[in-house]
C-alpha cells in the first residue's frame, strides 16, 4: 500500500511540478518519505547502466542513448541532469507502472561521483562506467582520492565495471572486483612523452604512493603509467582506440571500426570509447554502435559554430574550477593553424552556490594560447580583473591580451573589426548561458 502511494504521490507531484515549472527532486523526496525503500520495492529494467567520472558524464550518457535507442531499446534516463537520490526516485517512480514495474528496457543514470554511494543503496548498476577521476570543483569536491573513497561504496560485486585504463586513478576501482572491463587508447599520434597540465597528477602511483613512470601519456595523467613499486600499472585493454587522426576527424576503434569525430578532441575520444564500450557489453553490434556514434551531434551545445560579423566563431564549453576541461579546449585552439582571436569569458564561477573563489584559475594552462596563430585575446565577464592577474603569469606577450569586462561590449567590438576565426572559452553557468545568447543574437 505504501508502495502504492508512493508511487501515485510521485506521479502527481511531477505532474504538478511540470505544469508549475519546478524541479524534479520534490516528488521522489515526497516519495522517500512515504516508503523509504520504495526503490528496492521495484522491478527495474535488465540493464541498469550509470555512468559517473569528473568529466564526460553528460556526453557519454548522451550517447549511450542515441545508440540504445536506435539499437531499439526503450531508455530512460536522467535528462534533466538530477543525479542525486531524490531525483532518481523521481525518474523511476514516474516511468512505472502502479504495480511497480519500471517500463523500459535499460535504466541509465548519470550519476555524480559523490551521491553513487546512497542512490545505489536500494539497487545496484549492472554496469558501471567511469569516465576518469581528476581536479573538478576543488571547492565541492575535494581531491580526486576523496572523490575515490566516496565512490568506492557504490560499487557492488554482482556490478560489471567499464573502467578507464588509462587513467591511474579510477582504474583502482578494480582492486578486488572480478568483473571489469577495460577501455583505453593505445599509443597514437595524441601521444606525448612529456605530461602537460599545471599540475602532473600521474606523479606518484595512487595505490602505494611510489614514483610512477609512463611510456606516453594523451592529457594530463591520463596515459600508460606504471608503478615503479606495487606494479599498479595500465592493464590492457578490451575495448581499444587503435588510430586517431584528429586532423582528419576520425578514430579507430579494435583496428577495424571507423568513426568519425563530430568534436576532434581526445576528450571526446574517450567519451565515444566508453559508450561504444557499454553498449557492446549489452549487446548491440559495432556497425549500429559505428554508425550512431557517426551520425552524432552534440546536442547539448558543447561545441557551437557561430558567425559574427565577418568571423567564424566557435563556442568551447567547459565546466568551471575544472581546469582538465578547460586545458582540452585549449589545446584544442592551440592545434588548430588559421589565425584566430580567442575570448575568455568567467562571469560565474558555480551555478549551484555563489562563491568568489577563482584559485582554479591557476590550475587552468593558459600558456598554451602561446601559439604565433591566437593573434588577440579577449579576457571577459565579472572575473575579468582575476583572469588579467592569471595571464600576466602565463607567459603570453602582454600586447596579445586586453580587457572587455563587459560580455555586450565586447561582442560588439568583435563585430565591428576584423575576419579571423573566434573561439569563446566558457563555462555552463546560468550566466553564462545569456553569454551564449547574447553571442547567438549577435549573428
Ligand atoms: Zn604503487
Amino acid at each position: 500500500m505504501r508502495k502504492f502511494l508512493a508511487i501515485l504521490v510521485c506521479k502527481a507531484g511531477r505532474l504538478v511540478g511540470k505544469l508549475v515549472g519546478k524541479g524534479s527532486s520534490l516528488p521522489g523526496k515526497a516519495a522517500l518519505k512515504i516508503c523509504p525503500d520504495i526503490l528496492s520495492r521495484i522491478r527495474l529494467p535488465e540493464y541498469i547502466i550509470a555512468v559517473t567520472g569528473s568529466n564526460g558524464k553528460t556526453s557519454t550518457v548522451e550517447m549511450i542513448a542515441a545508440i540504445l535507442r536506435a539499437d531499439g531499446r526503450t531508455v530512460v534516463y536522467n535528462e534533466e541532469g538530477s543525479n542525486q537520490t531524490e531525483g532518481v526516485t523521481t525518474m523511476i517512480l514516474t516511468h512505472s507502472t502502479f504495480g511497480g514495474k519500471m517500463k523500459a528496457d535499460v535504466l541509465l543514470l548519470e550519476s555524480d561521483e559523490r551521491y553513487a554511494a546512497r542512490s545505489f543503496r536500494f539497487f545496484h548498476p549492472t554496469h558501471f562506467v567511469v569516465t576518469n577521476l581528476y581536479r573538478d570543483q576543488l571547492t565541492r569536491n575535494g581531491h580526486p582520492e576523496w572523490v575515490f573513497d566516496a565512490l568506492k561504496p557504490a560499487v557492488y560485486p554482482e556490478t560489471e565495471l567499464v573502467l578507464n585504463a588509462d587513467d591511474p586513478l579510477s582504474s583502482c576501482l578494480a582492486k578486488g572486483h572480478e568483473k571489469v572491463k577495460w577501455f583505453g587508447l593505445d599509443e597514437c599520434s595524441v601521444s606525448s612523452k612529456e605530461p602537460s597540465g599545471v599540475y602532473h597528477d600521474g606523479a606518484y602511483c595512487p595505490v602505494c604512493k611510489a614514483p610512477m613512470e609512463y611510456n606516453y601519456y594523451h592529457y594530463n595523467q591520463i596515459g600508460a603509467y606504471r608503478c615503479t613499486a606495487c606494479g599498479h600499472r595500465k592493464p590492457a585493454t578490451d575495448f581499444t582506440v587503435t588510430n586517431v587522426d584528429l586532423e582528419g576527424g576520425e578514430i579507430t576503434i579494435d583496428g577495424e571500426v571507423k568513426i568519425p569525430l563530430a568534436f576532434r578532441s581526445i576528450y571526446n575520444v574517450y567519451n565515444i570509447l566508453a559508450a561504444y564500450a557499454v553498449c557492446s557489453l549489452t549487446g548491440v553490434s559495432r556497425e549500429t554502435a559505428a554508425s550512431v556514434i557517426g551520425n552524432y551531434i552534440l546536442k547539448n551545445g558543447r561545441m557551437v559554430r557561430f558567425t559574427l560579423g565577418s568571423h567564424h566563431g566557435t563556442l568551447l564549453t567547459s565546466k568551471h574550477e575544472n581546469s582538465v576541461a578547460y586545458d582540452t579546449n585549449l589545446r584544442y585552439i592551440r592545434d588548430t593553424k588559421e589565425p584566430c582571436t580567442v575570448v575568455v569569458i568567467v562571469d560565474a564561477v558555480s551555478r549551484k552556490y555563489f562563491t568568489s573563489e577563482t584559485s582554479w584559475l591557476w590550475d587552468i594552462d593558459f600558456s598554451l594560447l602561446s601559439v604565433p596563430q591566437v593573434e588577440r585575446i579577449l579576457l571577459c565577464g565579472r572575473y575579468a580583473n582575476d583572469l588579467a592577474v592569471r595571464f600576466s603569469y602565463a607567459g603570453i606577450s602582454p600586447e596579445k591580451w586586453e580587457l572587455h569586462p563587459d560580455i555586450r561590449e565586447a561582442t560588439e567590438f568583435l563585430k565591428s573589426s576584423g575576419e579571423e576565426d573566434v573561439y569563446v572559452v566558457t563555462c555552463f553557468s546560468d550566466r553564462d548561458k545569456l553569454l551564449v545568447n547574447v553571442v547567438k543574437e549577435a549573428v
